[in-house]
């Protein structure tokens, strides 16, 4: 038997100090911060809240868009992480959509809601290049009032 260090991915990210622990914890599984996957974030938590759901085992999510690649498909990534919906168990699935459209269900009580991502926020990431400004406009993503981000909508 090997005694080696298990070996652990390397993440392209330098925590600063007012990040969030769980924007710190999403970047564990993603490896980096974008604005992708700090919307997916948002959003999934948003549904726990608006659904009162706990997360893992009582929440499905259906996200679709032009997400057939990163960095928008990154948005899965924060999805699954804020909400416990994960590939594995089979419970987010992804659509590839003209536009954007994330849709939560409490499998406990059937009720839904839906997501739109705004135009604003759409239209900042259309915009952003290079490594600085990614990450830039994540901490925004991260902080700023919901209703920037996303609109609910029945
Ligand atoms: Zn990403």
């Amino acid at each position: 038997m090997s005694d080696a260090p298990i070996r652990q991915p390397k993440q392209r990210y330098e925590r600063q100090p007012d990040d969030p622990k769980w924007l710190v914890d999403a970047v564990r599984l993603h490896g980096h911060l974008g604005p992708w996957a700090a919307a997916g974030l948002r959003v999934g938590q948003a549904a726990l809240s608006d659904l009162d759901c706990d997360g893992y085992f009582d929440i499905r999510i259906d996200v679709s868009g032009p997400i057939a690649k990163p960095p928008p498909r990154c948005i899965v990534d924060g999805l699954q992480f804020a909400t416990g919906a994960t590939l594995g168990k089979d419970s987010i699935h992804i659509e590839l959509a003209e536009s954007f459209e994330i849709r939560a269900t409490n499998t406990t009580t059937g009720q839904s809601v839906r997501y739109r991502l705004t135009d604003g926020f759409l239209e900042a990431v259309s915009k952003m290049s290079g490594h600085a400004e990614v990450e830039a406009l994540a901490r925004r993503v991260a902080r700023e009032p919901f209703d920037r981000l996303a609109a609910r909508h029945e």
